[in-house]
């Protein structure tokens, strides 16, 4: 059984990675591919959920899990904590299906460090002008929220050309494409292609 492909998406926030992946996934089955479910300190949305968007813990939880080495990486962004959790994506990783990271551009440099296998992609927004728009839009943040964030967009986008893939968010539905034709040529790629048809490579070279 190959491992899955462990895949980093970055982006100022509001470019729209959340919503890519969330389309992405809708077009893939469970088996194949995955987000990860971060943990966090800050304050849950409307419509947001513990445990499918985030994992709400106080800041004592966090730090008890950052002592126990539970995080495989976690950064402090925007003011709060966030962490990816080690034991779910390892577990998941082994048994082939490719797994989606949405983090910073600090938990990225963690990652690659440990796992340099995995692959990276960053993604920006056509215009600043549009990037406030977007983040106004969701309407889902406080204004003091909003300007920190495009405060800090120009920071993260800095880190673009450390990322593998770069997908400009304009239109969404060629930027969609293109993240789904990035998966696609990374399971052709030779390794996981000898796994997956081993039996099929084996009888066409038999004598
Ligand atoms: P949005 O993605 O911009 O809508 O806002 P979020 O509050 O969901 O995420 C805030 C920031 O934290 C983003 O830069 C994320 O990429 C980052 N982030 C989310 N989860 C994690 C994580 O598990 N680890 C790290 N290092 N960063 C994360
Ligand atoms: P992020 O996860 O990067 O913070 P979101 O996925 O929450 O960003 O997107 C921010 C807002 O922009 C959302 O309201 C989303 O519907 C909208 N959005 C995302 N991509 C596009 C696009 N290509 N064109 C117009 N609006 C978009
Ligand atoms: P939001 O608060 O809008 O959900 O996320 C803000 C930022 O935190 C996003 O840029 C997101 O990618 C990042 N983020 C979310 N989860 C994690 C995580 O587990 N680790 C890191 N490093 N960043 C994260």
């Amino acid at each position: 059984m190959a491992q899955g492909t462990l895949y980093i998406v970055s982006a100022p926030s509001g470019a729209g990675k959340s919503s890519l992946i969330q389309a992405l996934l809708k077009t893939q089955p469970l088996y194949d591919t995955q987000v990860s479910v971060s943990h966090t300190t800050r304050a849950s949305r409307p419509g947001e959920n513990h445990g499918e968007h985030y994992f709400f813990v106080s800041k004592d939880e966090f730090r008890r899990m950052i002592e126990q080495d539970e995080f495989l990486e976690h950064a402090e962004v925007f003011g709060n904590y966030y962490g990816t959790s080690r034991a779910a994506i390892e577990q998941v990783l082994s048994t082939g299906v490719d797994v989606f990271l949405d983090i910073d551009w600090q938990g990225a440099q963690q990652i690659r460090a440990k796992m340099p296998q995995s692959r990276s992609i960053f993604i920006l927004p056509p215009s600043k002008e549009e990037l406030g728009r977007r983040l106004r839009g969701r309407g889902q943040d406080a204004d003091e929220v909003i300007a920190k964030r495009m405060a800090q967009a120009v920071a993260e986008m800095t880190h673009y050309a450390e990322y593998d893939y770069l997908i400009v968010n304009d239109d969404f539905d060629l930027a969609l494409s293109d993240l789904k034709t990035i998966i696609r040529a990374e399971r052709l790629r030779l390794g996981r292609q000898m796994l997956r048809h081993d039996a099929l490579i084996s009888k066409l070279l038999a004598d």
